[in-house]
C-alpha cells in the first residue's frame, strides 16, 4: 500500500479560487488534515476523514499527516491562499527533516492564489514592480528581526505585504510597525487594507500612511504598503513599472 501527502492551498476564501488541481486532489483523498476554519472549506463526503485541529499545532499536524500518508492513506494538509507562504509546508518539511523513516512518502505541494495577490487585484496593481512580503507574527522569530526587515524593506522601497498584522494576542506590534514606517519617512506612502478578501465579509481601505491606524488592520487582513512611486487613477492603485 503506498499512500501519498498532498499539502494544498485553499485560495483565499472564494470556492472559485480553489484551484481545480486542489479540488481534484480533495475529491481523491482519504483524509484531510488542517487549522479547523480551513477544513470547514472542504466538500464533505462519505468516507472522507476530516482531522480539524487548532491554530498552533502545524508541527504535530505534519507529523501526523506524514504517518497517515506513510500508513497508506492519501491525505491531504489543507492551508488558506498558498501552503508555501506563511503555511503548512515549511512545517511539513521540518516534520520531514526530523523523521527520516518518512523520507520515501510521496509528497506533492499545490500551490493556491495567495492573500497578497487576492489583495492586490482588488486594488489595482500595488505589487506591479519589486515587493517582499513580511510575516508579522513573533510567534517563530524574534521581534527585532521584523523591525529590521521593515526598515531594510522601507529604505530599498520595496512594496510590502504584510500578513499575520495583528492579533488579540499580538495587539501592538501593527502600531509599532506603522511607527516605523513612519519614521522611515513612508508617511505618505499608500496602504491598502484588504479585510477577508473574496468572502462576504471583503472590506477594502485605501488610504496614506500617516493616516492609517492599528486597528484597521485584524487577523483576517493583509496589509499593501506601496512604494514611493505607487500612485492612484480614480479608485485603483498601481506600482508605476519604470523607475528613473
Ligand atoms: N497561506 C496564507 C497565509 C497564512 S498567514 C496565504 O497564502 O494567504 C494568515 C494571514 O494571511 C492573515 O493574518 C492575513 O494577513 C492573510 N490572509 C489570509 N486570508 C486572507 C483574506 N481572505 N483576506 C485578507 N487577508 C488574508
Amino acid at each position: 500500500m503506498t499512500g501519498s501527502l498532498t499539502i494544498a492551498g485553499l485560495g483565499p476564501g472564494d470556492a472559485a479560487l480553489v484551484t481545480p488541481e486542489v479540488s481534484a486532489a480533495l475529491a481523491d483523498a482519504t483524509d484531510v488534515l488542517g487549522y479547523a476554519p480551513y477544513v470547514a472549506r472542504v466538500p464533505v463526503r462519505e468516507g472522507l476523514r476530516l482531522h480539524p485541529s487548532d491554530n498552533r499545532m502545524e508541527l504535530q499536524r505534519a507529523g501526523e499527516a506524514l504517518r497517515l500518508a506513510a500508513d497508506g492513506r492519501d491525505v491531504v494538509i489543507v492551508s488558506s491562499g498558498d501552503p508555501g507562504v506563511f503555511a503548512m509546508a515549511a512545517a511539513v518539511f521540518e516534520a520531514l527533516e526530523a523523521s527520516p523513516q518518512w523520507h520515501d512518502v510521496a509528497i506533492r505541494v499545490l500551490p493556491g492564489v495567495t492573500a497578497m495577490l487576492a489583495a492586490a487585484a482588488r486594488a489595482g496593481a500595488p505589487l506591479g514592480h519589486d515587493f517582499c512580503a513580511i510575516n508579522l507574527s513573533d510567534n517563530l522569530k524574534p521581534w527585532p528581526t521584523i523591525e529590521k526587515r521593515l526598515r531594510l524593506a522601507a529604505e530599498a522601497d520595496f512594496a510590502m505585504a504584510i500578513y499575520n498584522p495583528r492579533s488579540a494576542s499580538r495587539p501592538d506590534g501593527f502600531a509599532r510597525a506603522l511607527q516605523i514606517l513612519t519614521e522611515a519617512g513612508c508617511g505618505e506612502r499608500t496602504v491598502i487594507f484588504a479585510h477577508a478578501v473574496t468572502t462576504p465579509k471583503e472590506r477594502i481601505e485605501i488610504l496614506p500612511l500617516q493616516e492609517a491606524r492599528a486597528d484597521m488592520a485584524d487577523m483576517a487582513t493583509v496589509v499593501i504598503i506601496g512604494n514611493s512611486a505607487t500612485r492612484r487613477v480614480g479608485r485603483w492603485v498601481y506600482a508605476p513599472r519604470r523607475e528613473s
